[in-house]
């Protein structure tokens, strides 16, 4: 191998290379190309083996020569490139055009379960009079779920409720919010005014209008000199807020152990306005809860002085109020989880 040799080879190397890189179809050619010519096993590397043979002062001009063949190559290899890049880029443009004015994927929104909804909403309007939600286990002693609340273990009133027990020593399944009052007696001192949202339990027949899991919210408010007239004006505002402006209501007398008088709290049909329809059981009237004042024996079982302070409590099931908010007519739906139900109150 003499100089001649070596400096026409380096010269044919960069005369193929370069017009090699201006005929090349993409970019991965170029690629290709780089690789064979200038890789470590490339072309240009091979020739240059062949400098050892040289004499000693050929050796420097030949290695300019092959500077030179590297520093053209690899210009028109970036040139090609460069010219490829932008054609290329043109092209993955058209084709990928994404048009900003096409409607997006809806996202799906989830809602509120009915029962929650109506419990919050409930929970809304007696917050406006100072009421402030507790929770109270759904895991509940028997002195507490009975004795307590003027229910003694032989009192007849115990046939009201079918009582799940969990064991021998009393503990039950709540079957009423009511419990909560004491909790919230033992907590606090008067004044008071808790709002008590819970689940409930009582071992039923499950039907249309029965449900051995349901929904309670109890109320509670003592104070000194509270009367069965405040209990009715926030129940009437209750029941403007959540059945419209106006809506009559009435008190009738009622019974539960644990309020002295107690009444049951209707409203004017919701469906007739009080012509008598099937709904209201043809009376033109609606329970909607049931309420009344404290009783003393209660106020002292919660460590409150029922000579110097009075109370009423009510309670009311969110089923119920959710019934009539929705025109919802079977109880088991609000448990069933089936979509098309819950997609409703969306
Ligand atoms: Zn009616």
């Amino acid at each position: 191998m003499d100089l001649a040799q070596l400096t026409s080879d380096l010269n044919a190397l960069r005369d193929r290379a370069s017009s090699a890189a201006v005929s090349a179809p993409d970019t991965a050619a170029l690629d290709v190309i780089e690789l064979d010519v200038l890789g470590k096993k490339g072309e240009l590397t091979a020739i240059l083996r062949g400098i050892g043979a040289l004499p000693a002062e050929d050796r420097p001009r030949v290695g300019a020569i092959a500077n030179e063949v590297r520093i053209a190559v690899e210009a028109a290899i970036g040139l090609a490139r460069a010219q490829l890049g932008s054609a290329e880029l043109a092209t993955r443009l058209t084709a990928e055009t994404v048009d900003v004015t096409t409607p997006g994927r809806p996202i799906r929104r989830g809602s509120l379960h009915p029962i929650v909804e109506t419990a919050r909403k409930i929970a809304d309007v007696f917050a406006q009079f100072g009421f402030v939600v507790y929770e109270g286990p759904e895991v509940e002693d028997d002195v507490t779920n009975f004795q307590m609340l003027n229910i003694p273990p032989d009192h007849p009133a115990r046939d009201l409720w079918d009582t799940l027990y969990l064991d021998m020593e009393g503990r039950l399944l709540r079957t009423h919010t009511s419990p909560g009052q004491i909790r919230v007696m033992h907590q606090e001192r008067p004044p008071i005014r808790a709002l008590l949202p819970g689940r409930c339990f009582r071992y039923e027949a499950v039907d249309a209008s029965h449900a051995s899991e349901f929904f309670q919210v109890e109320g509670l408010m003592i104070d000194e000199g509270t009367s069965m007239a405040d209990l009715k004006g926030l129940l009437d505002q209750f029941a403007h807020a959540m059945f419209g402006a106006g809506r009559a209501t009435r008190f009738r007398p009622g019974y539960y152990p644990f309020t002295e008088p107690s009444v049951a709290f209707d409203i004017l049909c919701v469906i007739c306005n009080g012509e008598k329809c099937p709904a209201c059981s043809r009376t033109g009237w609606m329970t909607i809860l049931g309420a009344g004042m404290v009783h003393p024996v209660v106020l002292r079982y919660g460590g409150i002085d029922p000579e110097r302070y009075q109370g009423f409590a009510f309670g009311m099931g969110v089923e119920r109020i959710a019934n009539l908010r929705h025109a919802v007519g079977d109880l088991r739906q609000y448990m069933e989880d089936d979509l098309r139900f819950l997609g409703a109150f969306r």
